[in-house]
């Protein structure tokens, strides 16, 4: 019994490990897309029953390919990572921030109204415009789209939303949140 038992923890420990594993984007540590999805899930139906506003605001790099090949892929990692970082300092833990792909980011908030997710997002905005990244004081900007999750929306709907609007906040100069 006692073998079966600790057979038992062993193999309970190593699928653990590798449930954190594919959750979580390897290089900034935040929760990577599928973990996103698995979350919005739970989180929709929740705010359904409790009558939550739910938003999402998916996040791209300006000009990140230029950064990359001016400083070299090694300093775009670290500014990948650095960007995690300030998104997790500016979202309350019952928000949700993960890795879209590649340098785009997502982040579920939950706000009592539309007017106050904006403005939190033109603060994310901001503290990254103003940031110096990495040792050799890099500055950058980004983009965002933004969309809420109307009760009748599913999510991919408002991915969809948000990702037009990230391509209008794009064409119209960078730099800015395109929230309609
Ligand atoms: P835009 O302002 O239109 O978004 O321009 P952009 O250069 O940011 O967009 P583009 O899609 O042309 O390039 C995205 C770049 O992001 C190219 C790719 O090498 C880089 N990238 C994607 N994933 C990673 C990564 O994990 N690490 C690094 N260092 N770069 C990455
Ligand atoms: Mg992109
Ligand atoms: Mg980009």
């Amino acid at each position: 019994i006692k073998a079966k038992i600790k057979n038992h923890l062993a193999v309970k420990y190593y699928q653990d490990t590798l449930k954190i594993n594919t959750d979580v984007d390897q290089l900034t540590q935040i929760a990577n897309r599928r973990r996103f999805d698995e979350t919005m899930t739970v989180e929709i139906n929740k705010a359904k029953r409790t009558g939550t506003i739910l938003s999402v605001l998916l996040l791209d790099i300006d000009h990140f390919k230029k950064i990359n090949d001016s400083w070299g892929h090694a300093i775009g990692d670290r500014i990948l990572c650095e960007i995690g970082q300030i998104l997790k300092d500016s979202v309350r833990d019952e928000d949700l921030i993960a890795r879209f792909g590649g340098e785009e980011f997502v982040i579920m908030v939950k706000c009592s109204n539309y007017a106050s997710t904006i403005k939190l997002v033109n603060r994310i905005r901001n503290r990254i415009e103003k940031q110096s990244f990495t040792e050799n004081c890099i500055d950058l900007t980004v983009s965002f789209g933004i969309a809420e999750i109307q009760s009748h929306t599913e999510l991919t709907e408002a991915l969809e939303l948000a990702d037009q609007r990230l391509y209008a906040a794009k064409n119209n100069g960078r730099n800015q949140v395109c929230f309609h």
